[in-house]
C-alpha cells in the first residue's frame, strides 16, 4: 500500500467520463503533467450527448441539485458561468395519477430546514396524517447514522418509520428511484438517508433543482477537454487502455491503443466492469477485482418524444404514479421546445420489451396523463443497461477507495467510496479526491508540494 514515487512521466488517466475529467483537471490545474486517454471518440462517458439525425440528444436526462458542490466548483474553476449553465428551481415534486395531479410539493423560499418542512406541511395530495408522518420522518432522518455493515432496505426504513403505503408510493418511492436508481425493496437505507440529509439538513439552495440549459457535452466534457489542451495536457480520443504493466507491486506503464506507455501513476477512471477486467489479470489485484464484481448494475431507459413546440410541462419535471416511465421532463429549458424525455429508472420487465413496443407503451402512458397532447412527431429510445451500480443495501461495504494495493495505480469513478449514489457529483468528487491523494503521495518525496503550491 501507499506510494511515494515522483511522477517521472505524465500521470495517465484512462477514461474521459466526469470522474476522469475531474481527476485530469485537478492535476492539470496543479501543473502535474497529465495525459487523458478515452476509448470513445468523445468525452463525457455516461453523461454525454449523442447525435440523432439532425438533433443532439443527451444519452439520458440528467438532473443536478444545488448540493452538487464538487461539480459546481469544478465548473467554476475552469471558467464556466454556472448561473448561465443551469436554470435553478426550488425543489418541486408534482405527480400525476391518470390525468389529475395527485401530489404537489414545492419548497417555499424559507431558510433550511423550514423550506422543506413547509413544503411537506403544505403538500397537496397527502392527508393530514400522511403529512404528519412525513414531517416526523424527515426530522428523524437527519439524525440517522446507518453503518455500511448494518445497512438495510429503504422499504424497511420507511416501514419502521410508519410511512403509509400512499406516502411511500407518492413521495418516497419516486425520490428513491430518482436518486438511487434502485427499487425500494433492494435500495440502501444508508445511501437514501444520505440523500435525504443533503436535502433536509443542507442550506436552502442545496435542494434547488439545477436544469442544464445546454446539452451535456457543452456543460462539462467539451469545455473540460478544451481547458486540458489549452493548459498542456494530452487528450487522446479513440484510445483504449487494454493492459496494465505491474512489477514488484508498482505500476510501470500501460498498453494504450496497442502502444506501451511508461507511467509511474495511472488513474483508472473506467466503468467498474471494465476496471474489474483490467485488474483481474494481476494476482495482487484479484481481491479488489472480486469486490468490484459485487457492485452490479441498474439500467435507465429514456424515451425521447418530439411533440409540436407548444406542448409543454409545468413544472418542467413531473412524476407519473403508474405506467412504465416514472419521470417526464420538458427539454424546453435546454433549447428544445416540444421535446419530452420520459425516464424509466431501474430494472423491470420493460427491459425485455422490443424498442417499438416500449416506445408505444410510453406514448400511450403519456396520452393517459395528458389526453390533449397530439401524437409525437418523432420518437427515440436510448437504453443504458449499465447506467449505475446497484445501490442495494450493504453496497458500501464493497465500494473501493481511490488507492489500490499497487503503488501508483489509482481508481476514480462514481462507484468508489464517495458516500453518494452513482451521480455526477459522486464521479466528480471521486476524481478530485483521487487526484489530491495522488498529488499528496508525490509531495511526500518531491520538493514541490502540489497541493499547497496551487490552492
Ligand atoms: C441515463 C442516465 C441518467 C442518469 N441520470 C443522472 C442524473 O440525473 N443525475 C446524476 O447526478 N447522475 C445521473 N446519472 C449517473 C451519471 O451519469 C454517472 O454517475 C456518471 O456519468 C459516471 O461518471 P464516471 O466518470 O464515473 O463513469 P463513466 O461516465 O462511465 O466514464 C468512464 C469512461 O471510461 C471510458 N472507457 C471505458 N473503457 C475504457 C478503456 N479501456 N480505456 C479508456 N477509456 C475507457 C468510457 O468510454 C467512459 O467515457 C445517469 C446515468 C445515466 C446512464
Amino acid at each position: 500500500m501507499g506510494d511515494a514515487r515522483p511522477a517521472t512521466a505524465p500521470v495517465l488517466v484512462a477514461g474521459g467520463g466526469w470522474a476522469g475529467l475531474s481527476a485530469a483537471l485537478t492535476l492539470c490545474r496543479h501543473q502535474v503533467p497529465v495525459i487523458l486517454v478515452e476509448s470513445a471518440r468523445q468525452l463525457g462517458g455516461r453523461a454525454r450527448s449523442v447525435r440523432s439525425g439532425e438533433r443532439i440528444l443527451d444519452n439520458g436526462q440528467h438532473l443536478m441539485i444545488g448540493a452538487y458542490q464538487a461539480l459546481l466548483t469544478l465548473m467554476k474553476q475552469i471558467g464556466i458561468d454556472v448561473d448561465a449553465a443551469f436554470q435553478r428551481l426550488p425543489l418541486t415534486l408534482q405527480l400525476y395519477r391518470d390525468d389529475a395531479v395527485s401530489l404537489r410539493f414545492r419548497a417555499p423560499t424559507l431558510p433550511a430546514p423550514f423550506h422543506l418542512l413547509g413544503a411537506l406541511s403544505a403538500a397537496r395530495g397527502l392527508s393530514a396524517s400522511e403529512r404528519l408522518r412525513a414531517l416526523r420522518f424527515s426530522r428523524k432522518v437527519t439524525q440517522l447514522r446507518i453503518s455500511a455493515a448494518e445497512d438495510f432496505s429503504v422499504q424497511a426504513l420507511l416501514h419502521s418509520h410508519a410511512q403509509s403505503p400512499g406516502l411511500v408510493r407518492k413521495l418516497w418511492e419516486p425520490l428513491c428511484l430518482a436518486s438511487l436508481n434502485t427499487p425500494i425493496d433492494l435500495a440502501s437505507a444508508r445511501l437514501f438517508t444520505r440523500v435525504l440529509q443533503t436535502l433536509f439538513s443542507g442550506s436552502r439552495p442545496d435542494s434547488d433543482l439545477l436544469i442544464p440549459r445546454q446539452e451535456l457535452n457543452a456543460l462539462l466534457p467539451r469545455p473540460a477537454g478544451e481547458f486540458l489542451e489549452d493548459h498542456g495536457a494530452g487528450v487522446e480520443l479513440g484510445q483504449r487502455l487494454t493492459g496494465l504493466e505491474i512489477d514488484a507491486q508498482a505500476i510501470r506503464g500501460a498498453i494504450v491503443g496497442g502502444r506501451r506507455l511508461a507511467a509511474s501513476h495511472v488513474i483508472l477512471a473506467t466503468p467498474h466492469s471494465i476496471t474489474r477486467r483490467l485488474l483481474s489479470r494481476h494476482p495482487v489485484l484479484q481481491p479488489l477485482a472480486a469486490r468490484l464484481g459485487e457492485l452490479g448494475h441498474e439500467p435507465i431507459a429514456t424515451v425521447y418524444l418530439q411533440y409540436p413546440p407548444e406542448i409543454a410541462l409545468d413544472p418542467i419535471m413531473v412524476g407519473l404514479e403508474s405506467g412504465l416511465a416514472q419521470w417526464v421532463f420538458d427539454r424546453r429549458c435546454g433549447g428544445q421546445p416540444g421535446l419530452i424525455a420520459a425516464v424509466i429508472s431501474g430494472r423491470g420487465p420493460h427491459q425485455r420489451l422490443p424498442a417499438t413496443t416500449l416506445i408505444d407503451a410510453v406514448v400511450a402512458q403519456l396520452k393517459e396523463h395528458f389526453p390533449h397532447w397530439p401524437p409525437p412527431l418523432e420518437r427515440r429510445l436510448i437504453r443504458e443497461k449499465r447506467a449505475t451500480f446497484c445501490a442495494r443495501a450493504g453496497i458500501d461495504t464493497w465500494r473501493p477507495a481511490n488507492r489500490t494495493p499497487v503503488a501508483g495505480l489509482w481508481l476514480a469513478g462514481d462507484y468508489t467510496a464517495t458516500d453518494l449514489p452513482a451521480t455526477l457529483e459522486g464521479a466528480v468528487r471521486s476524481g478530485n479526491q483521487c487526484a489530491l491523494q495522488l498529488m499528496q503521495s508525490l509531495s511526500e518525496t518531491n520538493v514541490v508540494n502540489w497541493v499547497d503550491a496551487h490552492p
